[in-house]
């Protein structure tokens, strides 16, 4: 099989994890906060929170941000559950903005639109869970400034976008958003088996998110109510998690630090080679936003069903059965059961639904060879006619 996207391992990882082995730490030692210096800077951001996974990342992301019950967090319905999800956890209501029918991610203009809305029935979100699709910027400018004028913070769901820039600049510097998030699970840019990370500029923010992760205890004596009570003493001073991540994750995170260009570069030669082998193809090929570089997580194309003789499952399954480990990104989040218990209904989004009906998740990894490529493509095109 081949699948839509996996880990590329080199020996240097392994012998970064053989080495933190044989350490006298596997965790809470010296690989965890190297690992958030070498994001930190490569982004340009001043903080950096490595936590188990983005979704504890979302999670104390959200709760730095003071989400609670009352509040409303927006964000995309194309995405995975755990953007929306963050927001359940801290008790708080989860809305959906419709997509931008070119780019996938969240509409500047529906968003604009459902903030005057709510403006005037005093329903303005706390916080708005830009999601940047495929690795591919939200229109974070536009977003920033509609924060501006309604007065939401901004989380950035990057867990697709690590080694993308947007205006020219990594994704992940924070220039438009409070805080953002990546994701290091095997399908992802780089990895660290499970593993996330949360970037901010914010000091406050940082402090507090450093506490939810290790069950909100500190041992800086700044931070305490009063004079330590001896050497061991801690002081737990919010209601926090066990969300760290391990140093043998870290020193693979920090060791594939080093080839993220090359891995990002990589995706971009599969995904131009893409464009090219599939342009008389009767699908809509990925949007290339000018003011972007992609970290090219997905390679998604849309089927021009009208123009084929075949379903979107047929079409789908035919490239299963051809060994091709295509996928689905995503299912509108809403209309997942627990979602539709909430109250949300189909129709809800109706770019998002449409999306859905057409969208297929072509094999995109950084080791993916031209002749797997070449196997896709051919299959692909017997598929579609
Ligand atoms: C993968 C993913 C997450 C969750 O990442 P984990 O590290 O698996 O928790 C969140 N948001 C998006 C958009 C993702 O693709």
């Amino acid at each position: 099989m081949i699948p839509y996207g996996r880990q590329t391992i080199s020996e240097a990882d392994i012998q970064a994890v053989v080495e933190v082995l044989r350490s006298d730490f596997l965790t809470q030692g010296p690989a965890v906060p190297a690992f958030e210096s070498a994001v930190a800077n490569y982004c340009g951001a001043q903080y950096a929170c490595a936590v188990n996974s983005a979704t504890s990342a979302l999670h104390i992301a959200c709760l730095a941000l003071g989400v609670g019950k009352g509040d409303s967090v927006w964000t995309s319905p194309i995405t995975f559950v755990a953007s929306a999800n963050c927001a359940l956890y801290c008790g708080a209501d989860v809305d959906f903005v419709d997509i931008d029918p070119r780019t996938y991610t969240i509409s500047t203009d529906k968003l604009a639109e459902k903030l005057a809305l709510a403006e005037q029935i005093g329903r303005l979100p706390k916080v708005v869970i830009a999601v940047h699709l495929c690795g591919q910027s939200c229109d974070m400018a536009g977003i920033h400034a509609l924060s501006q004028r309604y007065g939401f913070k901004v989380i950035e769901d990057a867990a697709h976008a690590i080694g993308g820039k947007y205006q020219n600049q990594a994704i992940g510097n924070g220039r438009y958003s409070d805080i953002t998030v990546f994701s290091f699970h095997p399908v992802k840019i780089i990895t660290t088996g499970e593993g996330g990370m949360a970037l901010t500029n914010n000091a406050e923010l940082a402090n507090k998110m450093a506490l939810l992760r290790s069950h909100g205890i500190t041992r800086d004596l700044a931070q305490m109510t009063h004079v330590p009570d001896g050497a061991w003493y801690y002081q737990q001073l919010e209601l926090g998690f066990n969300y760290r991540m391990t140093d043998l994750q870290a020193a693979l995170g920090q060791s594939q630090m080093t080839r993220l260009d090359e891995f990002v570069s990589q995706r971009h030669a599969l995904s131009q080679r893409y464009d090219t082998l599939l342009a008389d193809l009767p699908l809509t090929l990925p949007w290339r936003q000018s003011d972007c570089y992609s970290g090219l997580h997905l390679y998604v194309i849309r089927l021009h069903l009208e123009r084929i003789n075949k379903t979107h499952r047929q079409v789908f399954e035919a490239m299963r059965a051809a060994d091709i480990g295509v996928n689905v990104h995503y299912i509108p989040v809403y209309l997942q059961p627990y979602y539709q218990r909430l109250g949300f209904q189909s129709g809800y989004c109706t770019e998002a639904e449409r999306y859905y009906t057409e969208a297929i998740s072509l094999p995109m990894y950084a080791n993916l060879t031209m002749a797997d490529q070449d196997y896709v493509v051919a299959k692909l095109q017997e598929a579609l006619t």
